[in-house]
Formats: C-alpha cells, structure tokens, sequence
C-alpha cells in the first residue's frame, strides 16, 4: 500500500537548553554508545498522524503491555549523514527509505507515514544536530527511524495507537575486518510470505540464536539459506549477500525473502558502472563451494548501511570450509566501498541523483 500523498508540515523544533556534545569525542564512542541532543516524535491515534517535531532527546513513558513490547509490532530504518569535503551534511537516498519503512509499516498493520514527512522530518533533526556529524573521512551519523505501537491492549489486533520516533548518534569510521560466515542449518531467517523482505524488529530477534551458534563455532555472522531448499544462500547476518564467481558479480533476487537493501541496489548499479557484470539469481551455497574448489570464487561481501561493504574472508558449512582467493591489488569490494563513500560524500559526481544535501 503506497503511503498517502498529504503536504508536508512545519517541523516545530524544541530545543535542548543545554547540549551534551563537549562531553565525547564523536570519533570514539562505540556504535549507539550516544545518541546526539534531539530526537523526532509524532503520534498515530484516530487514524491520523500528527505534525513530527523535533524534541531534546528523553525517554519514553511506555505502558509495559503496549503491543510493541508484547507482539513485536514495531519496524525501523537505518541510514547515514555524512559530511563531503565541502562541510555540507548529505543524506543518501532517504526515499528509498522512506518507502521502505511505509512497507515495513504496512505488513505489520501499523500506519505507515507519508515519504515527504518522514523526509522533511530526517532533515529537521540532522540540520538540529548539525554538529554531531563527524567531519569529512572521520565518520557519520547513524540515524535509526522507527514505528511501533503504543496501543495499551494485549489483544492481538492491528494497533490503534502508534509513535514515529527518530533518534541518530555519532560514529568514527571503523575498519570492517574481514568476516567468517557460519551457514545456519538450524535456523531460517526468512520463509516465502513470511517478514524477511520488510525490517521488522522481530526478525533481527529470531535471528540472534543463530549469531550465537556463529560464534560459538568460531565465526563472526550466520549464512542464511532460503527456507523451504536449504540450499540457495539468501542473506550474511543483517546484510545483502554478494559472491564473485569468475567474471560475474551474482547476488540473491528481491522475490519475497531478501531485504531490499539500499546499499544492495546502489552497489548493483556502482558495480556495474565500473564495468562489471551483475546477476540478480538465486545463488546455491553449492555453488559456492564447488566456485571455491576451482579457484573461480574470486570474493564474497555483505553490503549495508553501517559497514557499506563487509569482505567475507571464509565461508564454513559443516566441516567445510570456503575460501574465496581475490585477485591482487584493490578488491572488488574495496573498490565498491570507496566509490559508495565518494559518491555518498560527494567526492564524487553523483550521476544516479542519490545525495541529498541538508541545508
Ligand atoms: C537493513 C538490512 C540490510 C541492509 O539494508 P541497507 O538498506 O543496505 O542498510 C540487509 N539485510 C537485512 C536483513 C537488513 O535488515
């Protein structure tokens, strides 16, 4: 259901008398370790959205059986702003996010929001916290928008009452280490029909039990097959999935049990750009193991907003082991993630229109 149209309103700013920014260095805290002075807050009742604005940052006073808490109806975004050369703050394409969240929104029965006010709402909250986003090449804000429901009810029904929320905090720029993968054969992350291609909170919940067999074992992130075969690999923890087999770049289709990732559809198209083939098909986890004993499975990588681009260093499948062997000199990956960062900081010409400046 596409979100309705409606004008955008005035985002009414209530500022923080004093705020909390001399007390950390925005380099150094861990991911989520601040959030920044404000945050966004409007509430759904009636059927109707009210203004956002953008309020000191507190919590919330929440009832214990809202439905949120309960039943897991709650959905979130993730999305960066980061600062070009130039000082300006750019946003990269937060309609797509926008879009997404209204989708998220609408699988679980809770109100989605107009693109344009969760748009103009980012803005209002960046531009208010102007000075928690890290200088150029030194980081960026991380910005986590939500919706869930604040229906006081423990019937199970779609909500009556829900709260948009936006909170952002700092972080340094941090080297994403080479991860090992773990392929999950107890768990499934995703089912046709089921919530995997929306971001819902319980989906990153029922995933947690196989990150901890991942690390038990030894290994950083679980592999998700596909549900019903066990056979095809979907996802790599909380990121899109990509594998360089010989000269072609495959990653997963968007056919139900995927999330649609912004960084997955921007890396599709920056890899082709710089002259790479891409296929969007199902990628047997066979595949990859017999592409590895070939020598022809040249890389694999996650993508996602935190880390842009994560190199996969091996896969492990039971007792077996895949290696993908990159080429010398830059990766595929290394090159994907410097050209996503250009673009996103405008190093670089934007020729797809994806930044969008804060003023
Ligand atoms: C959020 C998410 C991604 C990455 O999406 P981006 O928009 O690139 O950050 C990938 N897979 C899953 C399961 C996710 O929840």
């Amino acid at each position: 259901m596409p979100p309705p149209t409606s004008p955008v309103p005035a985002i009414a700013v209530s500022r923080t008398p004093a705020s909390r920014l001399s007390d950390f260095s925005l380099e150094t805290t861990p991911f989520s370790g601040v959030l920044s002075d404000h945050m966004v807050l409007a509430e759904w009742s009636d059927g109707r959205w009210e203004a956002p604005r953008v309020v000191p940052y507190a919590h919330l006073p929440l009832s214990p059986v809202v439905s949120s808490l309960q039943y897991g109806l709650s959905v979130f975004e993730g999305l960066k702003a980061q600062r070009g050369p130039d000082g300006r703050i750019r946003l990269f394409r937060p309609a797509l996010n926008a879009r997404r969240l209204a989708r998220s929104a609408d699988r679980l029965t809770l109100p989605a929001l107009p693109a344009a006010v969760f748009v103009e709402s980012l803005r209002a909250l960046v531009r208010e916290d102007a000075a928690w986003v890290p200088a150029c090449g030194a980081g960026a804000l991380y910005i986590r928008p939500i919706i869930f429901s604040v229906d006081e009810s423990v019937r199970v029904a779609p909500p009556r009452r829900a709260c948009f929320a936006i909170v952002t905090f700092p972080f340094g720029t941090y080297y994403a280490a080479p991860v090992r993968a773990w392929v999950a054969e107890r768990y499934v992350r995703a089912w046709p029909g089921g919530t995997g291609d929306v971001k819902t909170a319980g989906n990153y919940a029922g995933g947690l039990a196989a990150e901890r067999e991942a690390c038990a074992a030894g290994c950083d992130t679980a592999l998700w097959l596909d549900g019903p075969t066990r056979s095809l690999a979907e996802e790599c923890g909380v990121m899109n999935l990509f594998a360089v087999i010989g000269d072609t770049v495959v990653t997963p289709p968007l056919a139900g049990t995927i999330l649609a990732g912004v960084t997955r559809d921007s890396a599709i198209q920056l890899l082709r750009d710089l002259g790479y083939r891409v296929e969007e098909r199902p990628l047997p986890i066979e595949e990859v193991f017999a592409a590895a004993g070939s020598g022809a499975l040249r890389e694999c990588f996650g993508t996602g907003t935190a880390a842009t681009v994560s190199p996969i260093a091996e896969i492990r499948y039971g007792t077996r082991v895949a290696t993908p062997r990159p080429d010398d000199g830059p990766t595929i990956a290394t090159q994907l993630k410097d050209r996503l960062t250009r673009v996103a900081t405008g190093i670089e010409p934007d020729p797809h229109g994806w930044v969008d400046i804060v003023e």
